[in-house]
C-alpha cells in the first residue's frame, strides 16, 4: 500500500494526502491539483526531486500568521475582522504578493493564492518568493475614515511580518491605491523608516508608473502572444470581459488600443453587453464610476444607450473571438466553457487568479484552444510590482515609456517559457509549460538550500 512518505508517490495519493492535511480547503486543494498533474510528469524520472520530498514541501506554506484586526465604525461600534498573511515560499526572493479586503477571504483562499502566486513570481524571471495576504473586512459601503480605520489596524499587526528584504505585499480585490496609500503611511509611522516595503504605492510617493496598468495590460500582451504565435492577432477580434476593477478596466483599454472589440464587462451584480462596442470613453467613465464614485456596473445602461444589464448573470453565452475573465476565482464553470468554445471563441487569457474551474480548465484543453492561465497571463502586474521593488532600493524612478518596454518584453519572454515547457505536437499546454517553468526555479533553489 502506497503511502505519503514513500518517494515515488502516485497523484492520487498525494493528493489524497493534501486532503487531508488542508481539511476544508477546497480552494487550496484545487490550485494544488492544478499544478501537481503536470509537475508529477516532469520529474517522473528526475531522482533528485523524489529524494528531497520536493513536491510536499512545495506544498506546506513557509508560514501562516492569522491575526485580530478591530476597528471603530462611524457609529462608534467596536468591528472585530480576522487578518491573515500566508508567506508560501521565499526560495527565490522575499515574499510578495497581494492583500485582498473581502467578505470570502478565508484561509483556503489566501493559501490557493499564494501558492499561485509563487509559481507565477517564478516565472517573471525576477527575484520575488510568493506570498498572499487579506482580511475578511469587506471596503464597500463604508466611509473613507472606516477603510482608513481599519487599514491602519490591519498594519499595526501586520508590519512585524513584512519588510522590503522580508515580505513585500501589494493590492488585490478590494485594495486599490486608497487602502495601500493608508497601509504605507502606517507602517512608516510605526517603524519610522521610508522604504519600499509595499508596492501598487501613489507615484508621489514611491510608486512605479504603469504598475495600475500592468496586469490588465499584461494580460493582452499575452493573449497577443498567444495569437501571434498562431499567426493571429488582437486587431479586429471581439472580447469578452468579465470583471470592471483594475485588471478588467486596464485589459479592456489595451484590447481597444490594439484594435478589438470589448463587448461586455461585469461586476457581482450582473454584466453589461454593449454591442456597439466599450471604447475608451466608455471605459474612462466605468473607471470613474468604480473608483470615484464606487457605483455599480448595471447603471452604465442608464448612461450608454443600446447596452443591456443582465442582473445575476456572468457574460460567457455572448458570442466572441476571445475571452478575459478578470474577476475573481472558479468564475467560469464547464458549462460556460463549452458555451464559449462552441460560440467560436478561440483564446481564453485569464487575468483574475484561477477564475476557471478545473471541469472549465479541461472543457478548453479538450477543444485544444488557445489558453492563458493566470499564473502566466496576469503576471505583469507582480512584474511591474517587482520593478518598483528595484526602483524603490535605487532611490529613481524609470518613465512610462521604459516601464511599458519592460513589461511587454516580461510577458514576452513569460510566453517564451510555456512554449519552451508546454509545446507538444504543434499545440502549446500553456497549463503545463506555466506549471513546469514556474516550478523548476522554485525547486531548484530549494534543493540548493538541503533539507529544510
Ligand atoms: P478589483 O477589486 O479592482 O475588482 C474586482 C472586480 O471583480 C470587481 O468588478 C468586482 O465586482 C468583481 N468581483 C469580485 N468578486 C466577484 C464575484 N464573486 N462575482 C463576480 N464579480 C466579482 O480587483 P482587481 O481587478 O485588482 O482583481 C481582479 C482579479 O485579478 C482577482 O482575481 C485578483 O486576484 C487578480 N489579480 C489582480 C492583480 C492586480 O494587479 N490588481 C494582479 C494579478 C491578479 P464587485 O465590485 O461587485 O465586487
Amino acid at each position: 500500500m502506497a503511502s505519503v512518505y514513500d518517494r515515488h508517490v502516485d497523484l492520487p495519493t498525494f493528493m489524497e494526502g493534501v486532503k487531508k492535511r488542508n481539511p476544508g480547503q477546497d480552494e487550496f486543494v484545487q490550485a494544488v491539483q492544478e499544478v501537481a498533474q503536470d509537475v508529477f510528469d516532469f520529474i517522473e524520472d528526475k531522482e533528485e526531486y523524489h529524494e528531497a520530498q520536493i513536491l510536499r514541501r512545495i506544498v506546506e506554506p513557509d508560514r501562516i500568521v492569522s491575526f485580530r484586526v478591530c476597528w471603530e465604525d462611524d457609529n462608534h461600534c467596536v468591528r472585530v475582522q480576522r487578518g491573515w498573511r500566508v508567506q508560501n515560499n521565499n526560495a527565490i526572493g522575499p515574499y510578495k504578493g497581494g492583500i485582498r479586503f473581502h467578505p470570502s477571504v478565508n484561509e483556503s483562499v489566501l493559501k490557493f493564492l499564494a501558492f499561485e502566486q509563487t509559481f507565477k513570481n517564478s516565472l517573471t524571471g525576477l527575484p520575488m518568493g510568493g506570498g498572499k495576504g487579506g482580511a475578511n473586512f469587506n471596503p464597500k459601503g463604508k466611509s473613507d475614515s472606516e477603510v482608513m480605520r481599519f487599514c491602519q489596524s490591519f498594519m499595526t499587526e501586520l508590519y512585524r511580518h513584512i519588510g522590503p528584504d522580508t515580505d513585500v505585499p501589494a493590492g488585490d480585490i478590494g485594495v486599490g491605491a486608497r487602502e495601500i496609500g493608508y497601509m504605507f503611511g502606517q507602517y512608516k509611522r510605526i517603524t519610522n523608516r521610508w522604504e519600499g516595503v509595499l508596492t501598487g504605492k501613489g507615484t508621489e510617493y514611491g510608486g512605479s508608473k504603469m504598475r495600475p496598468e500592468a496586469t490588465g495590460y499584461g494580460a493582452v500582451y499575452f493573449l497577443r502572444n498567444m495569437l501571434q504565435h498562431q499567426g493571429q492577432d488582437v486587431e479586429g477580434k471581439t472580447a469578452v470581459v468579465s470583471g470592471s476593477g483594475n485588471v478588467a478596466t486596464h485589459a479592456a483599454e489595451k484590447i481597444v488600443q490594439l484594435g478589438g472589440k470589448v463587448l461586455t464587462l461585469s461586476d457581482s451584480g450582473g454584466f453589461i453587453h454593449d454591442p456597439d462596442g466599450i471604447d475608451q470613453e466608455k471605459i474612462d467613465w466605468v473607471k470613474a464610476l468604480k473608483n470615484e464614485r464606487r457605483g455599480r456596473i448595471s447603471e452604465y445602461v442608464d448612461h450608454f444607450t443600446g447596452a443591456s444589464f443582465h442582473e445575476g448573470k456572468r457574460p460567457w453565452d455572448v458570442p466572441c473571438d476571445v475571452a478575459l475573465p478578470c474577476a475573481t476565482q472558479n468564475e467560469l464553470n464547464e458549462a460556460e466553457a463549452r458555451e464559449l468554445v462552441g460560440n467560436g471563441c478561440m483564446a481564453v487569457a485569464e487575468g483574475a487568479n484561477m477564475p476557471t474551474t478545473l471541469e472549465g480548465v479541461k472543457v478548453f484543453h479538450d477543444a485544444r484552444i488557445l489558453y492563458g492561465p493566470g499564473k502566466a497571463a496576469n503576471a505583469g502586474g507582480v512584474a511591474v510590482s517587482g520593478l518598483e521593488m528595484s526602483q524603490n532600493s535605487e532611490r529613481i524612478s524609470w518613465n512610462h515609456e521604459r516601464l511599458g518596454q519592460m513589461l511587454t518584453e516580461l510577458m514576452e519572454g513569460i510566453h517564451g517559457k510555456c512554449v519552451e515547457f508546454g509545446e507538444k505536437g504543434g499545440h502549446v499546454d500553456y497549463v503545463r509549460g506555466a506549471n513546469i517553468a514556474g516550478f523548476k526555479k522554485v525547486a531548484d533553489a530549494m534543493l540548493a538550500f538541503g533539507v529544510m
